[in-house]
């Protein structure tokens, strides 16, 4: 290319129009729970909602929560510490204090496997999104391991459908997760080391 195509190119192309983040204090119960350093660390930076900052503005109420990209990136982490514990890869037996210096085992990462279930189970069963029942949907792809046919053909949805009511999912659970009391399941390291938090 010459130099001067080079200096027309130059001058046609014009950089994309980005908005900037939304630098605004969150809402209080918001900020407590979802505090800005943890928001802004899991925020996808190419996010059209909320351009990197982490919260996101819900249009009714004007209150400022955690972004979509927030809860599916908790979800992520979650998901993998689960996974992990299925693995049986890092299970190791610990002991915990009881009563009257009586102390019990426990092995934390199939605790963890435990509630994540339990969990993603009480938040999703009887809940539809626009795209059908949650639940099934959640059990077959993340906790059973099909792949997107397989639940498309059992659950008689598209795929379109399908990918939809799966982001659903993953921002239900992820918000449950780290919402969950009194013993959160993340983040991850408090819930498998007790003594450090
Ligand atoms: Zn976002």
């Amino acid at each position: 290319m010459s130099a001067a195509m080079a200096t027309a190119v130059a001058r046609l192309w014009t950089p994309p129009r980005m908005r900037p983040p939304e630098v605004c204090a969150p809402e209080p119960a918001a900020a407590e729970k979802w505090p800005h350093s943890l928001v802004i660390a899991l925020s996808r930076p190419r996010c059209t909602t909320c351009r990197g900052s982490g919260y996101a503005r819900l249009p009714k109420e004007g209150l400022r929560q955690p972004c979509k990209c927030v809860l599916r990136a908790v979800f992520r982490e979650c998901r993998r510490q689960w996974w992990r514990g299925k693995m049986m890869a890092y299970n190791r037996w610990r002991m915990t204090a009881g009563r009257g210096r009586k102390g019990g085992w426990s092995v934390p990462a199939l605790e963890y496997v435990a509630d994540f279930e339990r969990l993603a189970r009480s938040v999703l069963t009887r809940r539809k999104s626009a795209y059908g029942d949650l639940w099934p949907l959640f059990e077959l792809h993340y906790l059973r391991g099909y792949e997107w046919r397989v639940c498309c053909w059992r659950l008689r949805i598209s795929r379109g459908d399908f990918y939809h009511a799966a982001y659903v999912a993953e921002e239900i659970v992820g918000r449950a997760c780290r919402e969950l009391l009194p013993y959160p399941l993340h983040p991850i390291y408090p819930y498998m080391h007790p003594r450090h938090k």
